[in-house]
C-alpha cells in the first residue's frame, strides 16, 4: 500500500495529523461539545417544508449571496447588525478558513493564546502560514496587559481569541478584546462558538464592532443552536470584511439545501435555543460536583468543563470509555474535558467519575 509519505504532498504538511475526535457509538457522547437535544419536532416539520420548497429549484445554482439567510442571521444577532455585515459558510471552521485564506496565507502569521481550539494551528498550516501560540495568565485567564505584550512582541497578521475558550471554558473581558484590537494592526477574530452559553450579563464582542473594521466575531449554529449536522457557521464584521472573503470563497459554497435548512431553523430560533438553560444548569452541576470529588475545576462560560488533578488523563479517559462514556483528553497535563449533556447523561458521567475516583489506590 502506498503511504502518505510517498505522495508528493506539500513539505509543510508532512508528518501532520488530521483533526480526529473519535466518532463512535457509545451510551453517552460528551466529547465534542454538541447540544444533546434533538431538533424539536415543530422545527423539523418547518425545515422539511422549507427544503421541499427549495428542492424543485436544485437544477439551478443557489443564491451565491444567500441574502435571505444573511438577513435572518443579522436579525438573530441584533446589536443593530445588518445583512451586509454578515457572512456564512459550512460551519465556523470554513468561516475561519476563508478568513485565514484572505488575511493570512504564505509568509504571514496567525497567533492565539493556548491552550485553545485545536483547529487553529491546522487551519493555519492549511493556508501556509506560521502559527504561534502565546501563553495565558494563571488559570487560563488573559489580562489586557498579557494580551498586549504578546501581540506587540509577535505582531501577528491574524489574531484569534476564543471566548468562551475551548477547551478551558474561560471567557474574555471586553477590555482584553479592546486592548488586543488596539495592539494589533492585523485582523482580530473573536471566536464566539459557545457564546450563547455565557452567564447572563456577560457581554458579547459584537458590542465592539462599531468603528472597528479589523474586528470579526465568528459564531456557529453547531452548539447552542443544536444544529451541528447542518454545518452552518457565520460571522459579523464591517461590510468590507465580507467583500474580502468573497475573493476566496468558492462560488455557491452554501447549497440551497443548507440555506433552506438554516433559514428554517432561524425562523424558530427561540425554540432551537430553548434547551440552553437546561444545558447551563448541567454545566453548573458539573462544576460543583466534579469539584466536590476533589478535582480542580476551571470556571466555564460554555457548555463544557475542564477539570484538573487527574493523575493519568489517558487512563481515566479509558475508564470512561469502558463504561461507554466518551469524554475528551485534550492533551493538557492532568486535565480532561467533559461536555454538559442531558440531566441523565450528566448523572451517568458523575456517577462514573465518583466510582473511578473512589477506586483509585
Ligand atoms: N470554534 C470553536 C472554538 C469550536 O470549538 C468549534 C467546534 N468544536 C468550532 C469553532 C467549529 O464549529 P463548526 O465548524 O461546527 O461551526
Amino acid at each position: 500500500m502506498t503511504s502518505l509519505d510517498e505522495l508528493p504532498i506539500r513539505d509543510d504538511l508532512r508528518g501532520l495529523s488530521p483533526y480526529g475526535a473519535p466518532q463512535e457509538q457509545v451510551r453517552v457522547s460528551i466529547n465534542v461539545n454538541e447540544n444533546p437535544y434533538p431538533v424539536p419536532e415543530e422545527v423539523a416539520t418547518h425545515v422539511i417544508q422549507q427544503i421541499a420548497l427549495a428542492l424543485p429549484g436544485l437544477n439551478r445554482y443557489p443564491d451565491r449571496e444567500f441574502v435571505e439567510l444573511r438577513e435572518k442571521l443579522a436579525n438573530y444577532l441584533g446589536h443593530g447588525i445588518t445583512a451586509d455585515q454578515v457572512w456564512a459558510a459550512n460551519g465556523s471552521n470554513e468561516v475561519l478558513q476563508q478568513l485565514l485564506q484572505v488575511f493570512a496565507g504564505p509568509g504571514r502569521s496567525v497567533m492565539s493564546f493556548g491552550p485553545t481550539y485545536s483547529m487553529y494551528p491546522l487551519l493555519t498550516q492549511g493556508v501556509g502560514s506560521t502559527y504561534f501560540m502565546a501563553e495565558r495568565d494563571a488559570d487560563f485567564e488573559l489580562s489586557p496587559e498579557t494580551a498586549r505584550r504578546a501581540i506587540e512582541e509577535h505582531q501577528p497578521d491574524v489574531l484569534i481569541l476564543c471566548s468562551p475558550n475551548n477547551p478551558t471554558g474561560t471567557a474574555l473581558s471586553l477590555e482584553t478584546i479592546e486592548a488586543a484590537y488596539d495592539a494589533t494592526e492585523g485582523i482580530l477574530i473573536v471566536d464566539e462558538a459557545y457564546t450563547e452559553f455565557r452567564p447572563d450579563g456577560m457581554p458579547s464582542a459584537l458590542e465592539l464592532l462599531p468603528g472597528r473594521p479589523r474586528l470579526v466575531v465568528s459564531r456557529t449554529m453547531s452548539k447552542a443552536f443544536a444544529y451541528a449536522g447542518a454545518r452552518l457557521g457565520y460571522f459579523a464584521a464591517d461590510p468590507v470584511i465580507t467583500d474580502a472573503v468573497r475573493l476566496v470563497r468558492l462560488p455557491y459554497h452554501l447549497s440551497a439545501i443548507t440555506q433552506a435548512a438554516a433559514c428554517g431553523a432561524l425562523d424558530y430560533s427561540d425554540v432551537m435555543l430553548s434547551q440552553v438553560d437546561l444545558i447551563r444548569t448541567q454545566r453548573d452541576r458539573l462544576v460543583t460536583e466534579i469539584a466536590a470529588l476533589g478535582y480542580r475545576v476551571y470556571p466555564s462560560a460554555s457548555n463544557f468543563v475542564l477539570f484538573g488533578g487527574v493523575a493519568n488523563p489517558h487512563e481515566m479517559f479509558e475508564e470512561f470509555y469502558r463504561r461507554s462514556i466518551l469524554i475528551r483528553d485534550i492533551g493538557i497535563p492532568g486535565c480532561l474535558r467533559v461536555t454538559a449533556g442531558t440531566e441523565e447523561e450528566t448523572t451517568l458521567f458523575l456517577d462514573a467519575l465518583a466510582e473511578i475516583t473512589l477506586a483509585r489506590p
